[in-house]
């Protein structure tokens, strides 16, 4: 039985101990079903060592090491999308963790275009919400 699991009757229950993040990444599978195995890590690794820097915070005028490889527009299990490289982004984790993922959620509800999950071109979108425009979310 997993921890923490309370049971109301009538009332469906989640178990406590695991996190929306955790479960959604089981929905997703594991990493390496996703795709990101040892070719990804030398992919990543080699787009990382031609790109070291983060193009968020550059399009902002400010250098900032990058450390993720991001798909501009989310794969969503297309392998085709997955290692076209001409959709891979160098961000610094900053970037990455929030600016995208806020804009990611943006575009899942057609709020914005894909070409705004290109976080290499000045946008006023860009300039509100990363560090260099000031606005924290
Ligand atoms: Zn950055």
């Amino acid at each position: 039985m997993p921890p923490r699991l309370k049971a109301k009757a009538g009332v469906a229950t989640v178990p406590e101990a695991y996190s929306t993040a955790e479960m959604v990444d089981e929905r997703r599978g594991s990493a390496h079903q996703r795709g990101y195995g040892d070719r990804w890590r030398k992919g990543r690794l080699g787009y990382l060592a031609k790109h070291p820097l983060c193009v968020a915070h550059l399009a902002g005028g400010k250098t900032e090491a990058a450390t993720v490889v991001d798909h501009i527009v989310p794969h969503g299990g297309d392998m085709l999308l997955f290692w076209d490289s001409a959709n891979w982004q160098a961000l610094c984790k900053f970037c990455h963790d929030g600016i995208k993922k806020h804009l990611e959620h943006k575009w899942y509800a057609g709020l914005i275009d894909a070409e705004q999950l290109d976080l290499s071109k000045p946008s006023i979108h860009h300039r509100l919400h990363t560090p260099q425009g000031g606005i924290v979310f």
